[in-house]
């Protein structure tokens, strides 16, 4: 009965041919309003970055425009299909089959054209240099615009193949978070179809509670269609140092001499050297060697920082490094530097992966593990990783760098470590890569069993760390990630998507696909 109502329009009947399993002669792509709907068991939104989990939806819709996200999400609230969930997928960089869903229905974010409209400040009443773009666009794409007219985004992520929506949903963290907060502390405006079908424009100031839950919400509120993100001038080039550490203490005491130089430091990240090999592939642009010979089994850090060519009282960047260097305590003469341009700064890890690429290491499992780490905990989790991953085992770099809580807005579904007398939180990102030849499938398993492991003893009070780009087994331990913040969360999932749609694969609610390898 239900379903001869919705017949009446074609494109309805077709949305529904796609989710009923015995249809199976389903098979081409179809007019959905203005979208392609394909039914499919087999495509790239089984797959993500990770290749750890391989979730395959029941059909795929590429809108052309928000209007078809809105009318797919309507129909299923009103209808006896609402049981069938919904995932966007922007860049499908995800590690844990987040941007998946398990027989329902995968939105392919970039099939909505990039649009993107530059204002230079006074172009219009906001009062900022800002980007119009859309959801499923990539920061590449940004990047690229926005220089035409010297201007760039002032937050970022290393990686610049993300989608708008995708980091947006997670928070988007780099090296300058230090210094302006992670990408969603610089959000003007996002227009957002939400869980129920409404297309909804919201700002600090117009509907707020959506804005604020959409932003590092995990996809559960709503689907992010256009984004406003400010923008900044842009340098044209970029002054790039790094100086090895033989002793942790020493090194995070440098990050912290750099975090409180935000007006001459750029850009501040760091890395363990676990061991010599671990160098390579964390840039072309330095030796992929200490310039020492290291002892053996011994840990090593680095500090990178950065410094625009723009500098205010005359100075030129190779004198404002020169300024900060003096003040540090690195090993004697290992501090490397070298000037590039803006742009490929920015896009330093593109070059890391076409190399991986050419080499068959790019596409391999991603056994990744992200956390915040408040600083008071933040020796005991490296004594913690290096206990439980041997040195030699390392394979790709593990990132550590500090970043200042009051960055963040408290209103965002961002998570960040409970301690909050403790201004400054540090971010450890364990990125490996399990190649074929170095990693069994067992060997995997035994990687992310670590992997849960460590994220488990991490988040006991003695280190205090919370996941990003988090994953969790079971919507019990969701609840426990989230802590304080839960009934706000489940709050505004209540509000924004009552029937449980939006972004199954990240598990959070009960009922929602456990994916978990
Ligand atoms: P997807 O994997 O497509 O989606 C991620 C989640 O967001 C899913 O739940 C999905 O449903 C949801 N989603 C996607 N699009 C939308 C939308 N338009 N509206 C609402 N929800 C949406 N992160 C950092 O913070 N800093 C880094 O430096 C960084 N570097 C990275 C480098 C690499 C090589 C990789 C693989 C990842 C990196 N990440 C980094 C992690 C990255 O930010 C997240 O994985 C992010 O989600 C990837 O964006 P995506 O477009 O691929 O998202």
């Amino acid at each position: 009965m239900e379903l001869a109502l919705f017949c009446t329009k074609v494109n309805i009947l077709i949305l529904v041919l796609a989710l009923c399993s015995p249809c199976k002669f389903f098979q081409s792509p179809v007019d959905f309003g203005s979208s392609d709907f394909l039914r499919t068991r087999d495509t790239a939104a089984s797959l993500d970055f990770g290749r750890l989990v391989f979730n395959s939806p029941s059909a795929v819709l590429r809108p052309r425009s928000p209007m078809g996200i809105s009318l797919l999400l309507t129909f299923l609230s009103a209808s006896s299909f609402s049981q069938v969930t919904v995932a966007a997928r922007g860049a499908g960089h995800s590690i844990h089959g987040q941007a998946q869903a398990l027989d329902g229905i995968v939105i392919e974010m970039d099939s909505i054209p990039s649009d993107i409209y530059i204002h230079k400040r006074g172009d219009d009443e906001v009062g900022f240099s800002h980007a119009d773009i859309s959801g499923g666009a990539l920061w590449i794409e940004l990047l690229e615009e926005s220089l035409k007219l010297g201007l760039a985004p002032r937050s970022w992520t290393d990686y610049l193949y993300l989608s708008i929506g995708g980091t947006l949903s997670n928070g988007g963290v780099s090296g300058q978070t230090f210094k302006y907060g992670p990408q969603i502390s610089n959000v003007l405006q996002l227009d957002v179809v939400t869980g129920k079908g409404e297309l909804m424009t919201c700002s600090p100031t117009k509907n707020s509670e959506l804005f604020y839950a959409v932003l590092g919400g995990l996809g559960q509120f709503g689907i992010i269609t256009r984004a406003r993100i400010l923008l900044q001038d842009a340098p044209q080039k970029v002054r790039w140092v790094r100086a090895f550490y033989d002793d942790f203490d020493t090194f995070t005491g440098d990050q912290e001499l750099l975090l409180s130089m935000p007006d001459l430091v750029d850009y501040l990240e760091g890395f363990i050297v676990p061991n010599q090999p671990s160098l390579l592939g964390t840039s072309i642009a330095f030796p992929a060697h200490l310039g020492f010979m290291p002892e053996f089994h011994k840990v090593y850090y680095c500090i990178e920082f950065a410094v625009h060519d723009f500098q205010t009282g005359g100075a030129n960047a190779e004198q404002v490094v020169e300024k900060i260097t003096k003040q540090m305590s690195h090993m004697p003469s290992l501090v490397h530097s070298v000037e590039v341009s803006y742009f490929d700064f920015l896009n330093r890890v593109r070059i890391e992966e076409m190399s991986l690429r050419s080499r068959g290491l790019w596409e391999v499992p991603h056994p990744w593990l992200n956390m915040f780490v408040p600083k008071s905990g933040i020796k005991h989790f490296k004594d913690l990783l290096l206990d439980n991953i041997p040195p030699e085992e390392f394979e790709g770099p593990i990132l550590v760098y500090p970043l200042l809580r009051d960055k963040w807005d408290a209103n965002t579904s961002a998570v960040l470590p409970d301690a909050p007398v403790e201004q400054v939180v540090y971010i450890v990102g364990v990125l490996r890569s399990a190649t074929p030849a170095s990693c069994s499938a067992r060997c995997l398993g035994d990687i992310l069993r670590r992997n849960r492991r460590i994220a488990e003893a991490a988040s006991a009070p003695r280190i205090g760390g919370k996941q990003y780009l988090p994953r969790h087994p079971s919507p019990l331990h969701w609840r426990d990630h989230f802590g304080l913040r839960w009934n706000r969360f489940a709050a505004r999932k209540s509000l924004f998507d009552p029937l449980g749609l939006l972004a199954p694969g990240q598990g959070i609610f009960a009922g929602t696909h456990d994916s978990t390898v």
